[in-house]
């Protein structure tokens, strides 16, 4: 068996076209959604990473505001300034770069966001509102992981699926979205004492480690799908997953490549929930 590869630029292509038709719809009744992208300090990936965010937002029409600040902002001013952008109606989502640097609370900075501009999806109303199964904005990393599921028409229902990774942003919010549309979940972690006894017996799994390798083909059932949340480099410098992607393709029915997968569904997200944000803001 070859998998067939779930693209993530091809779907996310189709997803953004949908929220630009969205947009222009929310701007004919005279609200533009907008997204204010905080970033503090010079991290060069977090540079990478907003600039991306903000031309994805450009792209599809939706309105964006990069605010840059020195290392040494104190975290009373930043909090000002979420406190601002909490009040600024022109803005409907706001997202504070992590990391940030280490004199700063991260978790006090990320609760001062309202959480009805929490497009990241990390406030702790948020977690709470995924948990229960009430409205709120789900975490775009997992959210763009359910939608390439979606995208292949797979029915979770019954279902085991195997979430290797337990953080807050990524394995944690994954296992509740899957278990709420009924799967049978198990999260792995550094301490699952045999994890290849584990995802043999996924339907479903899902890598969000930072490893290389973690998941061999010698782990994966046939017919399982696969879906790479990693981000790592290989030996040549190039980017890569957590999955060995050439041996579980022969193996798995569906995979997600790194890249070109997981990762663009993440801004896509963020777009989604930004144009949710603004479209119940206006509602
Ligand atoms: P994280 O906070 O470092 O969490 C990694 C998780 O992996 C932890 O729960 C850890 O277990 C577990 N783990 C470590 N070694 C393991 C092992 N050998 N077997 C099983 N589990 C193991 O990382 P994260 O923020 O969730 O991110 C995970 C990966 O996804 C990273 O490569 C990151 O760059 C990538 N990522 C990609 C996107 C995207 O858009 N594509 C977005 C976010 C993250 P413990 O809890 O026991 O330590």
């Amino acid at each position: 068996m070859t998998a067939h590869t779930i693209d993530g630029n091809a779907l996310s292509k189709q997803l953004r076209t949908e929220v630009a038709a969205r947009t222009q719809a929310l701007k004919a009744k005279g609200v533009t959604p907008g997204l204010a992208v905080v970033l503090v300090g010079d991290n060069a990936a977090s540079q990478v990473y907003v600039r991306n965010k903000v031309k994805a937002c450009e792209d599809s029409g939706l309105h964006s505001v990069l605010e840059r600040y020195d290392a040494k902002l104190t975290e009373s001013d930043l909090l000002a300034r979420v406190h601002a952008l909490n009040q600024d109606p022109s803005i409907h989502g706001i997202l504070v770069q992590l990391p940030l640097p280490g004199h700063m609370d991260a978790q006090k900075v990320i609760e001062a966001i309202s959480p009805a501009k929490d497009v990241d999806g990390f406030h702790i109303a948020s977690a709470g509102a995924l948990m229960t199964g009430m409205p709120g904005f789900w975490p775009c990393t997992p959210f763009g992981c359910m939608k390439m599921l979606e995208s292949i028409g797979y029915d979770l229902k019954g279902k085991h699926a195997v979430v290797i990774g337990r953080s807050n942003i990524v394995g944690k919010p994954m296992a509740l979205m899957l278990l709420q549309k009924n799967a049978t979940v198990t999260i792995c972690h550094s301490a699952t004492p045999d994890l290849k006894a584990m995802t043999l017996q996924a339907d479903v799994i899902v890598a969000a480690v930072g490893k290389r390798n973690v998941l061999t083909a010698d782990m994966v059932k046939p017919g399982a799908v696969v879906l790479d949340v990693g981000m790592n480099r290989n030996d040549e410098g190039k980017l890569c997953g957590d999955v060995d992607f050439e041996g579980v393709k022969q193996v798995a029915s569906h995979i997600t490549p790194v890249p070109g997968g997981v990762g663009p569904m993440t801004i896509t997200m963020l777009l989604v929930n930004t144009l949710e944000a603004a479209e119940r803001a206006a509602n």
